[in-house]
C-alpha cells in the first residue's frame, strides 16, 4: 500500500467500541442523533474537524474518550444511536418488502462518475453527485438492494478562493486518507487486492476502496498504486479532467474496472444501472464476458441491453461524451478486439447518425445497450426525446422509449431537523415513513404560522452565523483584502428578505440576469421600508473562461458600496454550503435559459424548509409550480432573443410588486401571514412529490423490476 493507513491502530474503551464503526458509516451523517454522539464528544474538535467523525476520532485525546466512556448521558445517547443503527441496517419490515411482493431479488448495480454524500469526502462536482449520493441514502433507507461503483479521487474537485479583484482561484487538496469515511474493501476470500485492465499498451491497476453508505455498499476505484505507471497513477486523482484522452481512460477504467470490481467481489447484480453516459463502459466488459461465453455479438448485445437502464442528465449537446475515432483507435484492444468485432462493427454501436461519422457517441452507445431509458423531469423527457430521435428513425416521437422519472432529494438530508421536529408534533412522528405521502403533508395547516415562522427565523440566524464564521475564518488566514469581508457577507442583515442563487457558473443559468439593470436592481435592494439581500455562491468550470468572467461581474457588484453590503459571494458551494443555503434563505432564484435545465434539485430541497422558489419554468419546476407554491419567471413562449430581457423585467417586477410587499407584510408580533401561506404550500405539495422515495419507487416500479424480469437467468435470483 502506498498511502499510510493506520485507522485501525485506534484504542477506543471498549465500553464505546463501536464508535470507529459508527464513522465509518455515513448513515450517521442523516440521522440527527447520529451527529449528536461526535457532536457531544468533543464539541471543539467536532467543528474543528468539519463535522468529521473520523478524523475527529483520529485526533481524540485518551483523556476524552476515557471521560466518555464513563458519562452516563453519552452512554445513554450512544447505546440508543447504535440500537437504532442495528436496527436499521438490519430491519426487514420496509417499503421494498411491503409494496413490492416482487421486490428485486438481487443486487442493482448503480454507477456513477460521482457521489455526493458528505462533504468530508469530496469526490462530486455538482448535481449529478448530489443525485447519487442521495439515491445510496434512499436505498439504503428503503432496503433497496443497491450496490455503487464510483472512483476515489484523492484531489477530489476543486476549493474555490476568490480574489480582492473577483478572480476564481482553484486549490486542489490532496485528500489524507486517514481521515474519510473509507476502508480498504473487504475481499471475499482469495481474490487479489488489486484489479487489472488492460488500457493502450499498458496493463494497469486499480486498489478498490469501500466506503458505507448504511446499509450500501460503496465501491471507490483509486488508480493510485506503485505498480502503475506514473501518468496511470494520476489518472483517478481529478473529477472531471479536461483532457479528452484522459478522459477516455479514466472512462474506460470506470466503467471496466468498476465491472471486475462487482466480479471479484463475487456480485452478480440482476439490473445494471449507467448514470449518464461517463459510466457506459461498463456495458463493453459485460459484452465481452458475454462473448467469452460463447455468444453471438446479437445475443450478447441482446442479454446485457436487457438487464441494463440508463439515465441521461444532459439536454444539451456538449453535454455528452463524444471521442474522436483516431483516438479511440489507441484503445482498439481495450474496445473492440476483446469482443471480436471489427472497429467498424464498434463505431456503429456509437453511432449518431447524420452528424460525425468520425465520432465516437458515448449516450448513443448507452441507449443502444439499455432496455430501460429515463430523463429526469417530464419536459426533459420531452426534450430528451427530440434530441435522439434519430436513434429511433422508424419511430413517432411518442413512441420513443424515454421514460421520465423526475429527480428527488432524500429528505432526512436536506429538511432541517427543526421543521421536521414541528411537522411530527403538530402532524405525526410518522413523518419518516410518509415522506412521500401527500395526505401527511396536506395537514401543514396544523402548524401555527407563529411557531412556523419562529422556525424560518432560526434557521436564517444558522446561515448568517455560518457565512460569519467563514468570513473570520478567511479573515484570519490574512489571504483577503478587507474590502472583500463586505462580498463574503459580513453586512447582511438576518431581518432582511433574503434570496439566494447557488449553483454552477454557467452560461445558460444566467447569473447576470438579476444584474441587467444595475440602478433598478439598487433601488429594489436598498429600498429603505423593504431591503432584500442577494447570496450568491457557486463554482466555474476551471477550464471554462467566460463562465470565470461571470463569476467576476457578479464579485465586483459584491463590491460596489451602492449595494451597502447587501449583495454576497460566499466561497467554496459544497454540499455544507448548500445545506445551509436551502435551509436559511427567504427565496430560492433559479433563473436557466429555458429547455437547458434537465432537472434541478436544489429548488426541492428550498421547497422542503419553506423557502420559496422564484424560478423560470423549467426542469422540474415546470411540473412542480402550481401557481400558490412559489412564482414563476417570465413566459414559456418567449422567443430566444426576447428571453433574458423579459425575463429580467418579469423578475425585477415580481420583486417589487409581489414578493417584498408580501415578505414586509407582518401582524401586530411581526408574523408574515400571507407568506407563510406560501411557506405551507411548498411545504406540502413540493416534499411528497420530490422525495427522493418517490423517485426510487418510480425507479424501482419502471426500470428495475422491469429489466430483472426480463433477464435471462432471472431464475438463479432466489427468492
Ligand atoms: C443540490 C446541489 C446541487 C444541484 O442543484 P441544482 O439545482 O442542480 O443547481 C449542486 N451542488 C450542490 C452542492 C448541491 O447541494
Amino acid at each position: 500500500m502506498n498511502v499510510e493507513y493506520e485507522k485501525e491502530s485506534l484504542k477506543l474503551p471498549t465500553r464505546i467500541n463501536r464508535l470507529f464503526e459508527l464513522a465509518n458509516n455515513l448513515w450517521w451523517s442523516w440521522h440527527e442523533e447520529g451527529r449528536q454522539v461526535f457532536r457531544s464528544l468533543d464539541y471543539p474538535l467536532w467543528r474543528t474537524s468539519g463535522h468529521n467523525p473520523v478524523k475527529e476520532l483520529r485526533t481524540i485525546s485518551q483523556e476524552k474518550l476515557e471521560v466518555a466512556a464513563r458519562d452516563p448521558a453519552f452512554l445513554e445517547l450512544y447505546d440508543s444511536v447504535m440500537q437504532k443503527f442495528d436496527d436499521e441496517m438490519t430491519k426487514s419490515h420496509e417499503w421494498c418488502g411491503q409494496t413490492n411482493p416482487d421486490k428485486p431479488s438481487g443486487q442493482i448495480a448503480y454507477f456513477s462518475a460521482e457521489y455526493a454524500i458528505h462533504h468530508s469526502l469530496p469526490i462530486y462536482a455538482g448535481g449529478l453527485g448530489v443525485l447519487a449520493g442521495d439515491i445510496c441514502k434512499e436505498c439504503s433507507d428503503r432496503g433497496l438492494p443497491l450496490v455503487a461503483v464510483g472512483f476515489m479521487y484523492p484531489q477530489g474537485y476543486f476549493r474555490q478562493r476568490i480574489s480582492a479583484e473577483g478572480e476564481q482561484q482553484e486549490d486542489y487538496q490532496q485528500l489524507d486518507f486517514n481521515d474519510a469515511p473509507i476502508t480498504p474493501c473487504a475481499w471475499p476470500f482469495g481474490c487479489g487486492p488489486l484489479i487489472p485492465i488492460e488500457l493502450g499498451d499498458r496493463l494497469l491497476y486499480v486498489r478498490v476502496w469501500q466506503v458505507h453508505v448504511g446499509r450500501v455498499n460503496l465501491y471507490l476505484l483509486d488508480t493510485n498504486v506503485e505498480e502503475n505507471h506514473p501518468s496511470d497513477r494520476a489518472l483517478s486523482a481529478r473529477l472531471y479532467t479536461a483532457d479528452q484522452e484522459e478522459r477516455l481512460r479514466q472512462l474506460i477504467v470506470l466503467g471496466v474496472g468498476g465491472a471486475r470490481t462487482l466480479r471479484e467481489l463475487h456480485i452478480e447484480p440482476i439490473v445494471w444501472h449507467a448514470n449518464e453516459d461517463h459510466t457506459a463502459f461498463m456495458m463493453l466488459e459485460r459484452l465481452r464476458l458475454e462473448r467469452l461465453k460463447g455468444s453471438s455479438m446479437e445475443t450478447a448485445i441482446e442479454n446485457v441491453r436487457q438487464c441494463t437502464v440508463f439515465t441521461t442528465h444532459t439536454p444539451v449537446p456538449a453535454g455528452h461524451h463524444v471521442f474522436h475515432l483516431q483516438l479511440l483507435d489507441r484503445y482498439a484492444r481495450n474496445l473492440w478486439e476483446p469482443l471480436g468485432i471489427s472497429r467498424e462493427e464498434f463505431v456503429k454501436l456509437g453511432q449518431f447518425p447524420g452528424l460525425e461519422p468520425d465520432r465516437f457517441n458515448l449516450t448513443a452507445f448507452a441507449f443502444r445497450l439499455s432496455s430501460h431509458s429515463n430523463a429526469v423531469s417530464k419536459l426533459h423527457g420531452e426534450v430528451t426525446k427530440r434530441m435522439w430521435h434519430v436513434l429511433w428513425s422508424s419511430k413517432n416521437p411518442q413512441e420513443i422509449p424515454i421514460l421520465s422519472i423526475t429527480n428527488g432529494v432524500h429528505l432526512p438530508s436536506w429538511q432541517a431537523p427543526e421543521i421536521r421536529e414541528l411537522c411530527e408534533k403538530y402532524i405525526s412522528p410518522e413523518l419518516l415513513q410518509k415522506q412521500d405521502n401527500a395526505e401527511y403533508w396536506s395537514c401543514m395547516d396544523a402548524i401555527p404560522n407563529e411557531a412556523l415562522w419562529l422556525t424560518r427565523k432560526k434557521l436564517k440566524e444558522r446561515l448568517m452565523m455560518t457565512i460569519q464564521d467563514r468570513a473570520q475564518r478567511r479573515w484570519t488566514q490574512g489571504t483577503v483584502a478587507t474590502q472583500q469581508l463586505t462580498a463574503m457577507g459580513t453586512l447582511l442583515d438576518p431581518y432582511a428578505l433574503t434570496i439566494g442563487y447557488a449553483r454552477r457558473f454557467t452560461e445558460y443559468k444566467r447569473p447576470y440576469l438579476l444584474l441587467t439593470d444595475i440602478e433598478r436592481l439598487k433601488r429594489i435592494i436598498t429600498d429603505q421600508e423593504r431591503p432584500i439581500q442577494i447570496i450568491f455562491a457557486g463554482k466555474s468550470h476551471p477550464a471554462d473562461y467566460q463562465s470565470k468572467q461571470l463569476l467576476k461581474r457578479v464579485y465586483q457588484t459584491a463590491l460596489d458600496r451602492g449595494f451597502q453590503g447587501r449583495i454576497a459571494f460566499i466561497e467554496d458551494y459544497d454540499l455544507n454550503l448548500a445545506r445551509d443555503l436551502v435551509r436559511g434563505v427567504d427565496v430560492w432564484l433559479n433563473t436557466p435559459k429555458r429547455l437547458q435545465e434537465a432537472s434541478g434539485t436544489s429548488g426541492m430541497k428550498a421547497s422542503m424548509n419553506g423557502v420559496i422558489n422564484l424560478s423560470v419554468l423549467d426542469g422540474w419546476w415546470a411540473e412542480g409550480f402550481n401557481g400558490k407554491n412559489g412564482w414563476a419567471i417570465g413566459d414559456f413562449q418567449v422567443s430566444r432573443e426576447e428571453e433574458d430581457r423579459t425575463d429580467a423585467e418579469s423578475l425585477y417586477s415580481l420583486l417589487e410588486k409581489q414578493i417584498a410587499p408580501l415578505y414586509y407584510k407582518r401582524d401586530r408580533i411581526g408574523v408574515p401571514h400571507e407568506w407563510i401561506k406560501i411557506v405551507k404550500e411548498a411545504i406540502k405539495t413540493i416534499t411528497p412529490a420530490f422525495s427522493a422515495c418517490m423517485m426510487m419507487k418510480e425507479y424501482t416500479q419502471q426500470m428495475y423490476l422491469p429489466a430483472a424480469k426480463q433477464q435471462p437467468n432471472n431464475q438463479n435470483g432466489g427468492k
